[in-house]
């Protein structure tokens, strides 16, 4: 697996320093930025998993850089840590209000620092990509945007993790999806769980398309050794 990215934007140096050794010692990798110009520049250069952001920064403070960042399209959805001393309230509700995904107060231990960042990569590890429209295979027909699923004209109530694992496997057409690949497009690259929570979720979404359309249910196709496909038809 590749190691997460993670730029540290600190102006204080031997900060930075320990936060770097403690990443690279938890298998990341990381570069640091000592100001918001050099962080803005970095980020265009090489996309991080996430950026350590400081909030009191020369010249351009990370809270500003961070708001700057929320309103681009390219950086839009970057996680972000603030590191802060200010310790009120008001900033910390500010910097929550200003998209960030976290934040920590000075000073603070490198162990929960890695835990935090753990925590945000699987939170934002990517979804499966949901484009707007409808995909269909067979009798099934999922919406994306209405977030609804229908088998032979009824409606079908899916969980969160459920619907995700429809999406794929549509996505995939008639394709063979192994555990490991769905596990990565529904939970993630740092998600914790094993191949058998896949199949857990895939009994799940049978039980609920039964409910509705046994023939639904039957479209997905269980490969022995290999994985899961979604048939056009059913069997
Ligand atoms: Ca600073």
């Amino acid at each position: 697996m590749k190691k997460p990215y993670i730029i540290i934007v600190e102006d204080e140096a031997a900060i930075a320093e320990l936060v770097a050794i403690n990443l690279r010692h938890s298998g990341f990798e990381c570069d640091i930025a000592c100001d918001s110009a050099q962080a803005q520049d970095m980020v265009f250069e090489r996309m991080p998993d996430l950026v350590l952001l400081d909030w009191m920064l020369p010249t351009m403070s990370g809270f500003s850089l961070a708001k700057q960042w929320r309103s681009q399209a390219e950086t839009k959805q970057l996680p972000i840590i603030m590191l802060t001393a200010r310790a009120e309230e008001v900033d910390k509700v500010a910097s929550l209000d200003a998209g960030v995904d976290d934040y920590m107060t000075k000073p603070f231990s490198t162990r929960e620092l890695l835990a935090r960042v753990r925590a945000v990569l699987r939170r934002r590890a990517p979804d499966v990509v949901v484009s707007g429209g409808t995909l269909t295979s067979g009798v099934i027909s999922l919406d994306s945007l209405a977030h609804r699923v229908t088998a032979e004209g009824k409606e079908i109530k899916l969980a969160p993790t459920e619907f995700k694992l429809l999406t794929a496997l549509l996505q995939q057409g008639d394709k063979v999806l192994k555990r490991e690949t769905l596990q990565n497009m529904v939970w993630g690259h740092y998600s914790d769980i094993d191949e058998r929570t896949v199949d857990v979720h895939i009994k799940r979404l049978r039980e609920a398309l039964t409910a509705v359309s046994a023939v639904a249910a039957s479209q997905i196709e269980t490969i022995r050794g290999m994985g899961y496909r979604l048939s056009k038809s059913a069997p």
